[in-house]
């Protein structure tokens, strides 16, 4: 066990995420969790961490186009850069799509739309196997 307060912000902000590989959260919601887990880090340390584990590919930025708070997920391997994810409304768990389905999905839409879709920027939003029949509460 390593003392958590000898241990740099960049490892448990990982280790926080690689914990949570499903799902992906605001700045804010990782400090909340993080703060709770009792490590001494403030807003502006979060901020800067993640933003230099983006650049080394280690977290996948997603910005919503409907909110202006970008969230970000740990990226298992590169694929995840280049594959879709699907999202559970309800719990955010986050699935992933294999790369050959992912690649005639993107043909497909090229072909029928001439549009041209980045899987890392794209989630496909609704509801999980668990999910699906507790639905009518939301
Ligand atoms: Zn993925
Ligand atoms: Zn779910």
């Amino acid at each position: 066990m390593q003392n958590k307060y000898n241990t740099k912000p960049k490892e448990y902000i990982l280790e926080y995420l690689k914990g949570h590989k499903n799902q992906r959260f605001t700045i804010k919601e990782m400090y909340d969790s993080i703060i709770a887990l009792g490590f001494d880090i403030n807003l502006a340390t979060i901020y800067r961490n993640v933003n230099n584990l983006e650049k080394e590919g280690k977290l996948l930025k997603h910005q919503g186009a409907d909110s202006k708070c970008a969230t970000y997920q740990y990226v298992e391997n590169t694929d995840c850069l280049a594959h879709f994810h699907f999202e559970c409304i309800k719990c955010g768990k986050v699935s992933h799509l294999g790369y050959k389905e992912t690649n005639d999905f993107l043909k497909l839409i090229k072909n029928k739309l001439y549009f041209t879709v980045e899987p890392q920027n794209t989630y496909i939003r609704g509801l999980c196997d668990k999910c699906k029949g507790v639905f009518i509460n939301l």
